[in-house]
């Protein structure tokens, strides 16, 4: 039978890469939620729509087709049928999500994708994002709440931006963390029945062992 995985936690905590590593050698299928609300973002913004007007966004929330490919080992991410995993990844839209994703057409819009490719997938899949184990997959079979100290996370995040200021990846960091979490529709929360892993003091195949363990227990 197919296995659901919710890896849920703020930004900067492990969760892209514990994510494909565990599914990879699980042979299950992976989505980046995350990917497809900075898809959305991207394309309100390529398309002019005003990202301070929520009610602008919700007109237009059906419009992009966004399709994610599954495999963890080449995850892919399209608009429109063209490939933005590259335009996804710039400050300007990660500056953008939290506002476009706290409209609620663009999160049940989203939500219905994803449901849709978990039931699809064949093996199963882990899905990592804010609010999986809370509202998108309530009935997964694991839910795990990545958790780590500011500190970890910034210092994580600035070395894959290459260089980026530490102090100011830090408080930018903060700052969507704040906005995602007190958001009214479906906040980054923890399940009530998540393992919480604080990966502060742990390295990344510790933490991918430490879910692979769990998920086969
Ligand atoms: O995981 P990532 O940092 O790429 O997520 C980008 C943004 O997408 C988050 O800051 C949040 O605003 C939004 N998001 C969300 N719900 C999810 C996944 C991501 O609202 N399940």
């Amino acid at each position: 039978t197919a296995v659901i995985v919710a890896i849920d936690g703020p930004s900067g905590t492990g969760k892209s890469s514990t994510s494909k590593a565990v599914a990879a050698q699980l042979g299950l299928s992976y989505l980046d939620t995350g990917a497809q609300y900075r898809a959305i973002t991207w394309w309100m913004v390529h398309n002019g729509i005003d990202i301070t007007d929520p009610a602008a966004i919700a007109a237009a929330a059906d419009k992009p087709e966004i399709v994610s490919g599954t495999d963890p080992s080449a995850p892919t991410i399209t608009v429109d049928g063209t490939d933005v995993a590259g335009p996804i990844r710039t400050q300007d839209v990660t500056s953008k999500v939290s506002a476009v994703s706290a409209v609620p057409e663009v999160r049940t819009r989203i939500t219905e994708l994803q449901r849709s490719i978990a039931a699809a997938a064949p093996h199963g899949i882990v899905v990592e994002g804010r609010d999986i184990g809370t509202t998108v997959l309530p009935h997964a079979d694991l839910k795990i709440f990545l958790t780590a100290s500011p500190e970890a996370r910034a210092a994580r995040r600035s070395g894959e931006l290459k260089g980026a200021d530490v102090n100011a990846t830090r408080e930018a960091l903060l700052k969507r963390d704040a906005a995602d979490s007190g958001r009214k529709v479906a906040p980054l929360a923890k399940a009530d029945d998540a393992i919480e892993v604080d990966t502060s003091d742990l390295t990344l195949q510790q933490v991918i062992e430490c879910v692979v363990t769990l998920v086969e227990e």
